[in-house]
């Protein structure tokens, strides 16, 4: 038996966390950033940086009612690459890319070390509860369209890690916040236990995945039965005896094929027999991240920042009606840029709430204690003001 070079496996499994890790690390930066920035300019928000975002607002932007609130050309910009990366690699998002797919593969490992074992659901009720992903992406793309905005927001994981720092943590984001201590507090004991039942944007690149041009394939001749590949998938998919893996659970993280101790046994495949290396194809994918993104960064396409107020509104305004939307207005909202969007004269601004004019760039958060009042104060003004 040829033996499979282990120093390319390692270097293989090397450059996927280090992939997940940047795009884990960068995310996770930015989103706490905009949380504690302020007015506009500041980096972006989570939905921004949101592929499923993009799934979101799509209905709305085929029939001409723009973006809705909270999304913008970038999500709808990583929709792209997650789809595209998933016509030529299947689940390969899941496996190389998503920060919340890298959190559980953390809690995993860190439950591995402290357990020493892994736990799996009992056959007869995997089987089932991995319907129900389908369910989620079906009930929320429905709602999301008939409601034309963003419902799953508030049961979002990876919304409520955004709002770690956040004061609205434990109101408007206490159920995500807690699906997001389920999820992790599950992955101590099952692998990826968020992305196996619960995810629509991994059920969304699992119907997407049987068009996929590469794939895993198993060459029986050499393969000799160890069993390792299936100890090493964190899916649980069946590789040892399996062919090609065709299950739209597996997420492309190559793990299979790098626990396989025989050269060729088990490989990454196109259809013409053209063979990968797991790192190649990790490559491929970590390069279509960076091609899309970067080429809509220089076109000038990608949001990397938050828009002021006034462009915020615009924004709102053409998805259903031209009011503004008081809404926006939040605790690093400043009065100079309520007074820049609605018209409204700053030393009237400065007159309702008691703050001098040279406060007036500064985050509501900053200086509602000293003046005592809170950004629903500001809305609840606003509402009454406008209406006049
Ligand atoms: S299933 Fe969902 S959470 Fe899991 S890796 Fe895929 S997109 Fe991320
Ligand atoms: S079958 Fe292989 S590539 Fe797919 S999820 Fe399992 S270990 Fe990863």
């Amino acid at each position: 038996m040829a033996k499979a070079d282990k120093a390319s496996r390692q270097r293989a499994r090397w450059v996927r966390w280090i992939v997940l890790g940047i795009v884990l690390a960068g995310t996770t930066v930015i989103v706490t950033a905009h949380q504690t920035g302020s007015g506009s300019g500041r980096l972006a928000s989570v939905d921004f940086l949101c592929p499923f975002g993009g799934l979101e607002t799509l209905y709305s932007l085929l029939i001409g009612d723009g973006f809705l609130k909270h999304t913008a050309a970038s999500s709808v910009i990583l929709l792209a690459g997650m789809l595209v990366m998933a016509l030529i690699y299947r689940r390969s998002f899941c496996g190389t890319i998503c920060p919340l797919g890298t959190l559980q593969g953390i809690f995993g490992a860190a439950g591995r070390k402290l357990l020493r074992r892994r736990f799996a659901v009992p056959l007869s009720v995997d089987r089932v509860a991995r319907y129900l992903k389908y369910v989620v992406l079906a009930v929320f793309a429905v709602w999301t369209w008939q409601a034309a905005e963003l419902v799953l927001r508030p049961y979002d994981p990876w919304v409520a890690w955004a709002h770690l720092t956040s004061g609205d943590l434990l109101t408007t984001y206490l159920v995500g916040f807690i699906v997001l201590l389920v999820a992790l507090a599950g992955s101590l004991l099952y692998d990826r236990f968020f992305c196996k039942y619960l995810c629509p944007a991994g059920a969304l690149l699992a119907l997407f995945s049987r068009f996929s041009v590469l794939g895993i394939r198993r060459d029986a001749s050499t393969c000799i039965d160890c069993g390792r590949c299936d100890k090493a998938c964190m899916m649980n998919v069946n590789v040892a005896t399996s062919h090609v893996v065709t299950s739209a659970e597996c997420i492309s993280c190559n793990e299979c094929v790098n626990a396989c101790p025989v050269k060729g046994a088990l490989t990454v495949q196109a259809p013409a027999r053209k063979r990968f290396s797991a790192l190649a194809s990790t490559a491929v994918v970590a390069a279509v991240l960076v091609a899309i993104v970067g080429g809509a960064t220089l076109a000038g396409d990608f949001q990397w920042r938050q828009p002021g107020l006034a462009e915020a509104k615009a924004q709102s305004g053409s998805a259903g009606g031209s009011a503004f939307d008081t809404s926006l207005v939040k605790g690093n909202t400043t009065l100079q840029e309520i007074a820049d969007a609605t018209g409204i004269p700053a030393e009237e601004l400065t007159a309702a709430f008691g703050v001098p004019a040279g406060e007036l760039g500064k985050p509501i958060s900053e200086i509602k204690d000293a003046y005592g009042f809170t950004p629903e104060d500001v809305r609840a003004w606003l509402e009454t003001r406008l209406q006049q």
